[in-house]
């Protein structure tokens, strides 16, 4: 029999694990964070805090320490290239709806140090165990039992997986992880040029359209202090191998500003996206959060905002379990309440919001581009609009389900 003493473990200790974990420890409840790498990585991902997640950091004290690292967006925007025509969404029509009518623009590392920051000033048992890598788990009505690189095998309560796309919890659950990859690889690469001393109105967020052969029909500019991230595609025909040479990159920027001298470019990362989801994510003792549950296209930001709403939302389902005030298919409300954002709202409008960039068409796109300046034009429609793009709906949704 499991006793009390047996701790919940967490796999993974990426935005979505370390956020658990404080929620977990901070109810009272033992971790163990097991995190394979040496160290928080600082890989290029999230780049976007939407409202509703900042309004849930506040709640920990985390959102004023991040929004003092990040860039505060008041608006987004949708724009065509060659003429600068553009739909510009002001998220000052949700302030009665969020503390935080704004995108925060910063990289999700900082989110994750500042947690790990936390942890080992007010919960030190719940920090990451860095160098452990779970291979194993095995659980029966009671527990489950965990082994692996770098640790002694140990027995858990719960196993909640946040290990990411490759989930070595979710393959031993047997999850399925049904969906598909889409074809394009997407090419980010960062720069410290300022676009916006170039384009007129640009925002710190600007989904575009373009023309130009360098692209198949779209980039996207995204600002983080102290630099821009590009999201670059291969030209028809080009391959991946080929738009990572410098001279690709070089001349994929200078086709978004012909600046006559080389860009400075910090990071390049090539990566393919996703849409898949699992069918439970729940089978006993064993649950997944975040990536390892879902995965979705990035455009629109809401892969980790999605996976840290996961968090907040299981954390109190496993503490009232934890607690004996309810018992193990309380869970499965978790799953009930958080499955169908992630497939109807996280990853049926990243699907949407990719499909309508890769428009190429130049009349459909005209509609498009004058649909979506009449609805950023309206204040009723701009509000459901970024109420839905900045994941609130959602989360009103499923805290309607029982
Ligand atoms: C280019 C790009 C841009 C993005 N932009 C946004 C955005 O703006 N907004 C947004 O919301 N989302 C965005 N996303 C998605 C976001 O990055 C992910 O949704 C987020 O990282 C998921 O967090 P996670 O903690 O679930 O998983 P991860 O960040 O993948 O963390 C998983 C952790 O588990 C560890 N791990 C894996 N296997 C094991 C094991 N066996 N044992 C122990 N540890 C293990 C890994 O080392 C890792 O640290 C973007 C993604 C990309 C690629």
């Amino acid at each position: 029999m499991a006793g009390q003493r047996d701790p919940i473990a967490i796999v993974g200790a990426g935005p979505v694990g370390l956020v658990l974990s404080l929620l977990l420890a901070r109810a009272g409840l033992p971790v163990a964070l097991l995190e394979a790498g040496e160290d928080i990585s600082e890989e290029l991902r999230a780049s976007t805090f939407h409202p509703p997640t900042l309004d849930m950091l506040d709640g920990l004290d985390l959102a004023t320490p991040l929004i003092a690292q990040g860039l505060v967006t008041p608006t987004w925007q949708i724009r065509r290239h060659e003429d600068g025509a553009r739909a510009v969404f002001d998220l000052s029509v949700i302030a009665a709806d969020t503390a935080h009518p704004y995108r925060l623009q910063a990289e999700q590392w900082k989110l994750s140090r500042l947690i790990l920051a936390k942890l080992h000033a007010e919960h030190r048992d719940a920090a990451p165990r860095f160098g452990c890598a779970v291979d194993a788990l095995t659980q029966d009505a009671d527990g489950v039992t965990l082994s692996g690189q770098g640790f002694e095998p140990f027995r858990a309560a719960f196993v909640i997986g946040c290990d990411g796309a490759r989930s070595v919890v979710r393959k031993a659950m047997q999850m399925p992880f049904g969906g598909d990859t889409y074809p394009e690889t997407t090419i980010l690469a960062t720069t410290p040029f300022d676009f916006q001393d170039v384009f007129d109105g640009l925002s710190n967020v600007n989904y575009i359209w373009t023309d130009h052969p360098a692209f198949s029909g779209t980039f996207s500019l995204l600002h983080v202090p102290g630099r821009w991230r590009a999201s670059l595609h291969t030209a028809q025909g080009e391959d991946v191998e080929a738009a990572l040479t410098p001279d690709a990159i070089e001349r994929k920027l200078h086709a978004i500003h012909p600046k006559g001298t080389p860009y400075e470019v910090l990071d390049l990362r090539p990566y393919r996206i996703h849409q898949r989801i699992v069918g439970d994510y729940r089978r006993g003792r064993m649950l997944l959060c975040g990536d390892a549950a879902h995965l979705n296209s990035p455009s629109g930001g809401m892969g980790m905002n999605g996976g840290i709403h996961d968090a907040f939302e299981l954390a109190t389902h496993i503490a009232s379990v934890w607690r004996g005030e309810t018992d193990l298919t309380h869970l499965d409300r978790y799953t009930r309440r958080r499955r169908p954002v992630a497939e109807r709202e996280i990853i049926a409008q990243a699907d949407r919001n990719r499909a309508r960039m890769r428009e190429r068409d130049p009349a459909r796109r005209a509609q498009l581009l004058a649909d979506m300046q009449a609805i950023a034009g309206d204040p009723v429609r701009a509000r459901e609009h970024l109420l839905r793009s900045s994941m609130i709906s959602g989360l009103r949704a499923a805290a309607a389900i029982a």
